[in-house]
């Protein structure tokens, strides 16, 4: 049977149902209305003012090629500048040739790339450093845990380096409905509450933050970057089969197969949250080692390479955190770690 004609523009034959309204439509016109929801989201959420100078996390996977090509695309309609920063967090055998997706995309669509190592910005500290220093501590199944907080810092550095007013990443629906599940699953109230909305106004002296992909599903996500024909890099890292994510997601498609709209219901659950008065954390303060916005002495980036420094990773994070905010530092051991240019042992952010 011939596929129906597209409901948009009733010319060329329909190559998709959308997954949550079930319209036939063409690549085409797909596409567009893709772009048109994008455009909606950054426009009515006020997420980039006219002037910004939008610094986009672009890691060579999907989710940020998709970013970078919708965002290039409505760039004048939006009157921003785009900057790509890309982060080499030294994982042997994948970063590699997910940074040459990411060069590729830079030269094609002329935009300007600048890429931040770890190694650099954290005393010598690879992905593979830390998996090592890691592994027999009962920490080993953290790695993305430590990963999430050192992008973060890298991301935002990479920003102030290219002179970025705004950073943008490509966290679709689903990444956030998972976010959401795994705050639920391990009772951070805290995080549930802060995670709600498309991103962060960048308190504390932070860049502010957004999610244009928030509302859109992995699903078109992936269909957006087919029709367009994006040049993405689709390998799994190779610390991701640890990651408790992984559960989450699991969990996540038995929920969508049983009720097809829990990915949004979740993500909007999380903008409805509040934490009660009685519960609420005190108001963050400076870190002391970096002056980043923490609400313990020690934010958690300085916490974590204070751990790893020590040769204790498994107080970096979770309950043991508090002796590293505690404790003065000392000599950092060095086995199973990378060998340091200086005597730093906390960088400089
Ligand atoms: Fe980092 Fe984990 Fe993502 Fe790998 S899967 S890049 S370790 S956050």
């Amino acid at each position: 049977m011939p596929a129906p004609p597209c409901a948009s523009c009733h010319e060329a034959r329909a190559a998709l149902r959308r997954p949550r309204s079930g319209l036939a439509l063409c690549g085409a016109c797909f596409c567009a209305a893709f772009e048109a929801e994008v455009l909606h989201t950054v426009e009515a959420g006020r997420l980039l003012p006219p002037g910004a100078v939008v610094a986009v996390g672009a890691s060579g996977g999907k989710d940020s090629t998709v970013l970078a090509h919708v965002l290039r695309e409505l760039a004048p309609r939006l009157d921003v500048s785009l900057r790509l920063v890309a982060v080499d967090e030294g994982i042997g055998g994948y970063r590699d040739a997910a940074l040459a997706a990411v060069r590729r995309q830079a030269a094609r669509w002329e935009l300007p790339l600048t890429v931040v190592a770890y190694a650099d910005l954290f005393g010598g500290w690879t992905m593979d450093a830390v998996a090592r220093s890691t592994a027999g501590s009962g920490r080993s199944r953290a790695c993305c845990t430590f990963c999430g907080v050192l992008r973060r810092r890298a991301l935002e550095e990479g920003a102030r380096l290219v002179g970025a007013t705004h950073i943008v990443t490509g966290h679709n629906a689903d990444d956030m409905a998972e976010t959401v599940l795994m705050n639920f699953l391990r009772g951070d109230a805290g995080r549930l509450a802060r995670g709600g909305g498309l991103g962060s106004p960048g308190e504390g002296g932070a860049l502010p933050r957004c999610r244009p992909l928030q509302l859109a599903s992995q699903k078109e996500v992936v269909l957006y970057a087919h029709f367009r024909r994006l040049d993405y890099f689709s390998e799994e890292c190779v610390y991701a089969p640890e990651a408790f994510r992984g559960h989450a997601r699991d969990l996540l498609k038995l929920l969508e197969a049983a009720r097809p709209s829990a990915v949004l219901d979740l993500v909007h659950s999380a903008e409805r949250l509040a934490l009660h008065p009685a519960a609420q954390p005190p108001p963050p303060g400076a870190c002391s080692r970096c002056g980043a916005l923490a609400s313990r002495p020690l934010c958690q980036a300085c916490a974590l390479l204070d751990g790893l420094n020590r040769g204790r990773p498994r107080l970096a994070i979770g309950k043991g955190r508090r002796g590293l905010d505690e404790e003065a530092p000392r000599e950092p051991e060095r086995e199973g770690g990378p060998a340091l240019a200086s005597s730093r042992t906390v960088p400089t952010f």
